[in-house]
């Protein structure tokens, strides 16, 4: 974009080598990611907190390998729920409620064999409001000042190389943000 102006005032606009729009669960884990490898960046989310719903709680042992490698597994599996044991349908939730059909799911019963063939990392258990502002509180120690709620991205400008050699700076991002969201 030509020429863009700042929406809150006059403030500068940041410039980083990687912008992150989004602070949910796969922004804060890219996060993560890019502090462990010396990557400078910042993480722009607009809502002014985490999550206060629930939303997804299984992490498959994919998700759960990625947490590991920026040391957050142990955190997740101390206070998450125990492995998800299976699936089973109920003519009713009621106590009188009779059970039509279970299966082994999650990598429980006579999956575990196979799951744990192809992953050193059980699944886990942690609804988004609870591994979010774990994640958040790691990313800020990772990353101070950097991680930035309630600043929405409104407009950006990339600049340099268009596809620059990998060994030179990446593309410098510009964010203009609005504050007080
Ligand atoms: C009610 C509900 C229940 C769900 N239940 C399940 C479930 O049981 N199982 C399951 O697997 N999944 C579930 N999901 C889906 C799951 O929550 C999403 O897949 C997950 O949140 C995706 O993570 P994400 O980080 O990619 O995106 P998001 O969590 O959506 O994060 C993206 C973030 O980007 C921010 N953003 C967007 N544009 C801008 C901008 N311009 N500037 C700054 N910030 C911006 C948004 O505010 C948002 O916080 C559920 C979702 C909802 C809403």
């Amino acid at each position: 974009m030509e020429n863009p102006t700042t929406p809150a005032g006059n403030e500068p606009p940041d410039e980083t080598d990687v912008l992150i729009i989004g602070g949910g669960p796969v922004g804060l884990t890219g996060s993560l990611l890019l502090s462990d490898l010396g990557v400078d960046h910042i993480v722009a989310e607009r809502r002014d907190g985490t999550s206060r719903l629930p939303k997804a709680h299984y992490l498959n042992s994919r998700s759960m390998e990625i947490f590991d490698s920026v040391h957050m597994a142990d955190e997740i599996y101390g206070f998450g729920a125990h492995r998800p044991g299976g699936v089973a349908w109920y003519t009713s939730l009621a106590p009188d409620g009779e059970l039509v059909m279970s299966l082994d799911a999650f990598g429980s019963g006579t999956l575990a064999p196979a799951y744990a063939d192809v992953s050193a990392c059980r699944s886990g258990n942690l609804p988004q409001k609870h591994l979010e502002p774990r994640l958040r509180r790691a990313a800020e120690r990772k990353n101070p000042g950097k991680v930035r709620f309630e600043q929405e991205v409104v407009s950006l400008t990339a600049t340099g190389a268009a596809s620059p050699p990998r060994s030179a700076r990446p593309t410098v991002w510009r964010a203009w943000s609005a504050h007080g969201m």
